[in-house]
């Protein structure tokens, strides 16, 4: 028989913290507090299971009816009511858990359990009869919204009309009559939207909102969150039922959440923040401005709110405990959950924290220094892609800045844009190219395309926890939360701070580490890698196998890539040092020569600026290797096309136009990324690659002789198909070279290679292995020639292929294991085969991308390649990979 459900609470757990998968991470994590004797409600969770066998047969198994029961009544037994008891009812509250969490992606149902006869239990019982009857509407209200499907808005806006019939502002006025009163308006908008009356078995309620709970599984914010996440449909969600604990009971109550450690700076604070007299989801919604948890925060984000530790000495205490507890436990920062019912503290979540790259990296290493964690576990705990948020540029501190308002420091990082009201107009400007802050007063899972789609984001309501908040700092965005000064006005399209006011379309600025919003755009820095950030990439170092390497052909590039750490160049290419103003009318000469000798004349006014570009780039990267590329883009990329550029081609060459354009149209191509380029171009014209080898040697003896520094060039042939065109081209390289050093005097240490990005250069590896000393996989091009799939043109159909599931990753972006990965790994074998110690890297955009990483690891490269504000997260990933390879 399957055990479908698991049960929880102070008597034991049948699950535990390792069992995510099947139980969801709330559900495990629910097991894994009440077996450390935390004070958590108990429960039980129908696992991921069932959720997988109801999309599949659209029906439950056949015991789960059965098993729920069971569960249920050991929940009864616990506590001591009875679910649907009119005298003393059991409520229980009904929530998703997914593996993995998502922030408000799907449903809760609190309170159920309640209907016209048990709700009198409950106003007996607790001796308030206010507060048993909000517990009732507010039921109403969302098992209405998440299993009936009434918009949310139907009972709110009967609410806001219900306050200004009576002249009241807050919804602690209103009475338990007037609560009766708005029930019954209530179930008559439930009855007219439905065509039924409020369900009052409650037993329905119960396998309703189970039913809801899956259900939200595949909606829509679920779809897209999964999309965003790489999280696996197939996973489902687990349904926790729990029994409720009570946070508006009174003064002496409360609901709350915390970060055992302060999630934006990682600052081994207590950080929380807490609603008393409130229920549930009243501190994430934004409705009413929530109070920090200790004096420190208060004192710091200057509230004038008074703390928990303030208020509530005791119950403040008992959290602190559970925080250390929890901490020691589980040895990473925790994002928790509680309710207070009449001064007893209750645990209702936890899960690890969130966290922004620069807190990741503060918790990974004071963890170490305070001997919780190894360095191996350190470098485990931060998301390399997530140290992007690091690596982009921050204000400049000597910029001059208009500041008009300042809400809480929720995500950093510095973002300048205009301003936008609506998430789907972030998309549409954003699609426009058009950089945005999304400006609203609170968020909700409806406007994540739009957080995606902005530079930043800005709030006007809502904390440190808001659902804005939590959703920018995964997702990388600045954002500044809660700024209660600003006021917007989404009709007229204005935004007014004080006295200053800004239209839709204005420029602001925001800084997501201090709160700032500022007119205007403000200029940036360049981030600097020092600090923690420094430290945990000398662990990561110590860890990994995989070399590092840089695609540079600016000095400014490689400068910053050594700065970042890159340990040599992995690809220059020599292009755009063809494509430069001063030299372009040279190289467009040569091109429409019609002789070997008629080439050779530009290309000799072209040597010595290649030669000045190789010898810059040898002195910044001090004696590391140097990979440099031949010409490889299409002949038909140089051509002349304005009726200007031809006239000046006619000047310099003395032809006629007439005679230039035909020359022109001669060599036009239909397919030019299959046609006249790589090494295609060393084969005929031979005179370019020679100038270009000329150009490295003459470059590497200059560099050698003036700062005495070893340089060690790697000329590497690009889109070789054929062994034999490998063959040929590195005995012109070889020949070349030799002519140099003799001229020189010096002997120059090199290598020559081939670029891997044909099928057919992977089948064939053994035998070009034969004239490479190494190999670097193209992984571009090897991927658009595997596929057969254009790079400038797969953004019509690829995202349709995405959307539709038929492939789960774009495979430019993640090297595709299956088939590129699979060529890959042929080629390196066989090239081993013939040369075991063959040098193997990569520099397609991969070798920047953490799965493609690890893939790289696996095949046993010897280093990746790339871009220089990605060389950070290489690091970490290669270490990474190395730990998982064991
Ligand atoms: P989410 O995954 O969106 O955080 P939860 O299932 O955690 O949703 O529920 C949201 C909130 O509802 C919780 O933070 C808690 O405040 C409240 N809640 C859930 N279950 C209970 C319960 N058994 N008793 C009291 N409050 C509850
Ligand atoms: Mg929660
Ligand atoms: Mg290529």
């Amino acid at each position: 028989m399957t055990k479908w459900v698991y049960s929880f609470g102070p008597n034991g757990s049948d699950g535990r913290e390792d069992m995510r998968q099947l139980l969801g991470g709330k559900g495990a994590n629910l097991a894994e507090m009440a077996s450390l004797h935390l004070p958590v409600p108990p429960g039980f969770t129908i696992t991921t299971e069932v959720c997988a066998y109801q999309i599949k047969h659209g029906a439950y198994p056949d015991d789960l009816m059965q098993q729920v029961r069971e569960a249920l009544k050991s929940v009864e037994n616990e506590v001591g009511h009875s679910f649907g008891d009119p005298e003393n009812p059991l409520l229980v509250s009904v929530r998703s858990g997914a593996p993995v969490s998502m922030p408000g992606m799907m449903d809760t149902v609190l309170n159920l359990g309640l209907n016209d006869e048990t709700v009198a239990g409950l106003a007996r019982k607790s001796e308030d009869e206010r507060f048993a009857f909000d517990s009732y509407r507010r039921f109403i209200q969302m098992f209405g919204d998440v299993v009936l499907g009434v918009e949310h808005h139907r009972f709110e806006d009967a609410l806001e009309q219900y306050k200004d019939g009576k002249g009241y502002i807050l919804d602690t006025e209103l009475t338990a009559d007037d609560w009766r009163e708005l029930i019954e308006e209530y179930k008559a908008i439930v009855k007219a939207d439905t065509g039924n009356p409020f369900p009052q078995d409650v037993h329905e309620q119960l396998w309703d909102s189970v039913g809801a709970v899956f259900g939200s599984w595949m909606n829509q914010r679920a779809k897209t969150y999964r999309r965003l996440h790489n999280i696996p449909e197939e996973w489902g969600t687990a349904v926790n039922v729990q029994a409720m604990v009570f946070g508006n009971m009174g003064e002496d109550c409360a609901t709350g959440v915390a970060f055992t450690r302060d999630p934006s700076t990682g600052d081994n604070d207590f950080y929380g923040e807490f609603l008393p007299n409130a229920q549930g989801e009243d501190v994430v919604a934004g409705i009413r401005t929530p109070q920090p948890l200790t004096e420190h925060s208060r004192e710091k984000n200057e509230s004038d709110l008074p703390s928990m530790e303030q208020t509530m000495p005791e119950v403040y205490l008992q959290l602190c405990d559970v925080r250390a507890k929890l901490e020691s436990h589980y040895l990473d920062m925790q994002d928790i959950e509680f309710t207070v019912q009449r001064g007893t503290l209750y645990m209702l979540q936890t899960r690890n924290g969130k966290r922004t790259a620069k807190a990741a990296l503060k918790i990974a290493v004071d963890m170490v220094h305070d001997g919780l964690i190894g360095q191996e576990q350190a470098v485990q705990r931060v998301t390399p892609g997530s140290l992007d948020q690091l690596l982009h540029p921050t204000l400049d501190p000597d910029a001059e800045k208009d500041v008009i308002s300042r809400g809480l420091p929720a995500s950093p990082g510095a973002a300048s844009g205009t301003i936008v009201f609506t998430a789907d107009e972030a998309e549409q400007r954003a699609e426009q190219g058009e950089k945005v802050i999304l400006c609203r007063a609170e968020t909700s899972p409806e406007d994540i395309h739009g957080m995606h789609a902005a530079e930043g984001i800005l709030t006007t309501r809502g904390g440190m926890t808001s659902h804005a908040a939590v959703v920018a700092r995964g997702m990388g965005r600045p954002c500044v939360a809660g700024a209660g000064e600003i006021r917007i006005d989404t009709k007229s399209g204005t935004m007014r701070a004080r006295d200053i006011e800004l239209k839709a379309g204005d420029t602001i600025t925001i800084d997501g580490g201090s709160g700032e919003i500022m007119r205007g755009r403000v200029p940036t820095v360049e981030p600097e890698l020092s600090g923690d950030f420094a430290t945990l990439m000398g662990w990561a170092d110590k860890i990994r196998q995989l070399a590092v390497r840089t695609n540079a052909e600016t000095p400014n590039d490689a400068r910053t890539a050594v700065k970042f750490g890159a340990e040599g160049i992995g690809l220059c290419r020599t292009e755009h040092m063809f494509f430069e103003s001063d030299r372009i009318v040279a190289v467009r000469e040569m091109i429409l020569a019609d002789s070997a000798e008629g080439r050779r004349k530009p290309l000799e006014r072209i040597l010595p600026m290649q030669r000045d570009d190789f010898a810059q780039l040898f002195r910044i990267m001090r004696g590391l290797p140097v990979t440099i590329r031949l010409l490889d883009p299409p002949l038909h990329e140089f051509l002349p096309h304005e009726d200007s550029e031809m006239a000046e081609m006619a000047e310099a060459t003395g032809l006629t136009v007439d005679e230039v354009r035909a020359r022109a149209n001669r060599l036009r191509e239909t397919n030019p990324m299959l046609g006249h380029r790589g090494c295609r171009l060393g084969v005929t014209y031979p005179e370019i690659y020679e100038m270009q080898v000329r150009a490295i040697f003459e470059a590497a003896c200059q560099v050698a002789e003036e700062a005495g520094e070893t340089v060690e060039p790697e000329i590497m042939i690009p889109l070789v198909a054929i062994d034999r065109e490998l063959k040929q081209l590195r005995e012109l390289t070889d020949r070349v070279a030799a002519e140099v050093m003799e001229k020189h005097g010096r002997t120059v240490n090199y290598l020559v290679g081939t670029m891997i990005e044909l099928p057919r250069a992977c089948m064939t590896a053994n035998h070009i292995a034969q004239h490479a000393d190494f190999f670097s996989f193209g992984t571009n091009d090897l991927t658009q020639t595997a596929y057969g799939i254009s790079r400038d043109d797969s953004a019509s159909f690829l995202p349709s292929y995405e959307h539709q599931g038929i492939i789960e990753r774009d495979p430019f972006i993640t090297m595709d294991p299956d088939g590129v990965g699979a060529l890959v790994q042929l080629a390196a074998e066989r090239g081993r085969q013939t040369r075991p110690d063959i040098k193997l890297g990569i520099c397609g955009e991969h070798g920047g991308d953490p799965d493609s990483i690890r893939q790289c690891q696996e095949v046993g490269l010897n280093y990746v390649s790339c871009s220089p504000f990605r060389v950070p997260i290489a690091r970490l990933a290669a270490a990474q990979a190395a730990l998982k390879a064991g």
